[in-house]
């Protein structure tokens, strides 16, 4: 899907027809094809190293932080007391990373369908894959949209780090998968799921919104800025079974808030508000 011409690689993708992002590339460290998808690792010349699954990037080594803190400190930071998570997808391990900054947590749940992804993050970006040594890690090499089916009432947060809905991400955009994400929420559990574009996925948007709705008493929508996914920012979908979303419910540490680069309590609140066409499509909805 994915070409490299004069040294820079196109993301060219049939979900943003007529557009790509270009980023020039230094050096490839890995390509290859495992059972699920297209796994390459390039350096770049601005960004550190960045992973693209089937010709989509994943993260660059210079932008992942806004993504990671914020998928997973909104949640994390909505919920009162939040002991037992599950991560599905996120084979690099940066979301992982995020969630050992919480104490409260008691055991991490960890379901990728790809175990290759997390081979080349243990070996290419060990700042993100540092996040499986985290010992309240159990990792199971499984779909998704399997797993939540085998765990009911379990998860104070459930944290859907996919890659896009074509390729083997495309089961966790589907109403199925969000009623196995409700019946493996605990009472008062969240769900935060990666949410694509309200720019660039809009039907997409609109279909994560309305599924969210008329499982979860709670919805909302939250985006983030990242330069280097399509239209320069990507979405959170959140569900919540009790508490309010857009507000913080625990204090975040000096010491918690000095080691991040995006999250605030502040940017958390902020991130709900959305430009005035959400608020009319959403209402539409
Ligand atoms: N933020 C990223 C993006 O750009 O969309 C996602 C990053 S993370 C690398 C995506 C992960 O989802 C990959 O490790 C991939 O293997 C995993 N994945 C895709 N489909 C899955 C499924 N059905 N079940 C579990 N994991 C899945």
């Amino acid at each position: 899907m994915n070409e490299i011409m004069n040294g820079w690689f196109s993301e060219i993708c049939p979900m943003w027809p007529g557009m790509a992002l270009s980023v020039e590339i230094v050096e490839t460290l890995y390509s290859k094809r495992s059972e699920f998808q297209q796994i390459d690792l390039y350096m770049t010349k601005s960004h550190g190293k960045m992973l693209v699954l089937d010709g989509i990037i994943q993260l660059t080594e210079r932008d992942e932080f806004a993504y990671q803190e914020m998928l997973t400190h909104v949640p994390m930071f909505a919920h009162p007391n939040p002991e037992r998570v599950l991560v599905i997808g996120g084979g690099d391990g940066g979301v992982l990373r995020e969630l050992g900054r919480h104490d409260c947590i008691k055991n991490i749940d960890f379901c990728d369908i790809d175990p290759e992804v997390m081979n080349v993050a243990k070996q290419f970006l060990p700042s993100m894959a540092c996040g499986f040594d985290d010992p309240r890690v159990t990792v199971n090499i499984a779909d998704g949209s399997k797993f939540i089916k085998e765990h009911k009432n379990t998860y104070d947060v459930i944290i859907v780090d996919s890659s896009d809905p074509i390729g083997p991400g495309e089961a966790l955009f589907e109403k199925p998968f969000y009623e196995g994400l409700k019946a493996a929420l605990k009472k008062g559990g969240i769900v935060a799921t990666q949410g694509e574009s309200f720019f660039i996925h809009r039907e997409c948007v609109k279909n994560l919104i309305t599924i969210t709705r008329e499982l979860f008493p709670i919805q909302a929508y939250s985006y983030m800025l990242v330069p280097s996914y399509p239209g320069g920012h990507l979405g959170i979908c959140l569900g919540s079974k009790g508490p309010e979303l857009s507000t913080p419910a625990r204090i975040i540490t000096n010491e918690m808030q000095e080691a991040l680069e995006y999250y605030t309590p502040e940017i958390h609140a902020a991130s709900f508000v959305l430009p005035h066409f959400m608020t009319k499509l959403t209402r539409e909805l």
